[in-house]
């Protein structure tokens, strides 16, 4: 085979067998394809799209290129959850815990932050003395012991989506329906669970801008799972405006914890329950979705999310003082706050600017491997609908210098949009593929 005559035929709009697409993976993947074939090819692929057979065929060829964790150890049944990436987006540090205390083990590989989208392991960090890198020994038995682990996504499985993925950040080809499928779900397979709640967010503060876009890449990745025999369900949530109110790593680790307090955010808690249901419903912990809702509900309520969640942080090596005392989580020099302009109602909050905002604060990065600061971020005071009178505070901006906080007001003064007229606030969970 020639990486040249696969690229044109992919150009040419011909359907690519599996030896094709498994040749090419595995040739990229060792260094034998030069990047400029593989950017040729990823952007043939970007415009002519793939079939579902190709696109099963990419994530299989994907997965194989590196080894797959095998979880039968822990149990029958161990679940996994994924977001597609959103701003304010801390519902890993709610589901996670509340479904492992309600009796299903829980394993989850996540990612750092990218493009103007915050990343779990980013907001872990936050929490003193917490491990995101270990082995998969220590993957296996760190669920093993508490039924619940989160750490960063391991090198050794699916490397072909690592080298692919930086590729097409740089080559533009980063929005392709097949591409981020096969990416999101080779790294799931590779985990090893036997069901994945998928969280397509859509909207301003999501990669999917629209509903059918986000339709598009939930039965994309539904089918996938069908192919290789994953359970999966999407559950397609709003991303308009930010989820809950904090933006920022410690910020968002600390309203997590609020939430398992019971004292969250409505949009969050909807979210979470949701994804949480389907997860309990997928291990036939319940029989309906509804009754995962409650059960998700119930956990809650007792407390024993907060406490899977304190056993969780200790099991990763974390000092579980900071869910008592959220003083110790990092703290920012300065606060401002971001006074209404006028009276009325809040109509919409760019989720992209806020994120985007949030980054050059500091909470996200510029560059490649740059540090983050944990400290830094947001805390939305009003969401869509909400009553605001002028001089309310719309939010509070913790930065390290008066400057830099001063310097990002106009930003979020304009994501801010207020009506005098009441709005309907946004719904949360849209709708479900499965
Ligand atoms: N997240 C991924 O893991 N891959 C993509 O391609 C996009 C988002």
């Amino acid at each position: 085979m020639r990486a040249v005559d696969l690229i044109a035929a992919k150009r040419n709009g011909r359907e690519l067998q599996a030896d094709e697409i498994s040749w090419l993976v595995s040739g990229f993947t060792s260094g034998e394809i030069p990047d400029y074939q593989a950017s040729a090819w990823l952007m043939s692929v970007f415009f002519q799209g793939m079939t579902p057979s190709e696109t099963a065929n990419l994530t299989r060829a994907i997965v194989a290129s590196g080894k797959r964790l095998d979880l039968s150890s822990i149990g029958p049944f161990v679940a996994d959850k994924h977001s597609t990436g959103g701003v304010g987006d801390k519902t890993t540090l709610v589901v996670a815990p509340l479904v492992a205390a309600a009796g299903v083990p829980v394993a989850k590989m996540s990612g750092r932050g990218l493009g103007f989208s915050g990343g779990t392991i980013d907001k872990l960090e936050s929490i003193s003395g917490f491990r995101t890198q270990l082995s998969p020994d220590d993957f296996v038995s760190a669920v093993r012991r508490v039924g619940l682990v989160v750490a960063a996504q391991s090198a050794d499985l699916a490397p072909a989506d690592g080298k692919l993925y930086a590729l097409r950040d740089v080559t533009a080809t980063i929005e392709s329906i097949p591409l981020i499928a096969s990416s999101i779900m080779s790294k799931k397979i590779a985990a090893g669970a036997n069901a994945v709640v998928l969280d397509v967010k859509v909207g301003r503060g999501a990669f999917m801008k629209t509903l059918e876009e986000a339709q598009a890449l939930a039965v994309a990745m539904r089918d996938i799972g069908r192919d290789v025999g994953l359970q999966v369900r999407a559950v397609l949530s709003g991303m308009d405006q930010p989820l809950g109110w904090a933006v920022g790593n410690a910020l968002e680790v600390a309203e997590a914890v609020q939430t398992l307090k019971g004292e969250g955010p409505a949009d969050l808690v909807e979210v979470a329950f949701t994804l949480g249901a389907h997860l309990l419903h997928m291990a036939r912990k319940v029989s309906t979705v509804g009754e995962g809702i409650a059960l998700m509900r119930k956990t809650l309520e007792a407390g024993k999310g907060l406490e899977k969640f304190r056993q969780f942080v200790q099991n990763q090596g974390g000092d579980p003082a900071f869910i008592d005392d959220p003083g110790l989580l990092p703290q920012a020099a300065v606060q401002q706050v971001l006074p209404a302009r006028k009276a009325g109602y809040i109509a919409a909050i760019d989720a992209e600017a806020i994120g985007r905002a949030s980054v050059a604060i500091g909470a996200g990065r510029a560059v490649k491997g740059a540090q983050v600061d944990h400290a830094v971020g947001f805390v939305v005071h009003k969401k869509i609908g909400e009553a605001v009178g002028a001089g309310e505070n719309l939010a509070s901006i913790y930065a390290q210098t008066e400057e830099i906080a001063g310097s990002i007001r106009p930003t979020l003064e304009t994501a801010f949009v207020i009506s005098d007229v009441p709005v309907d606030p946004p719904p949360s969970v849209l709708e479900v593929v499965a």
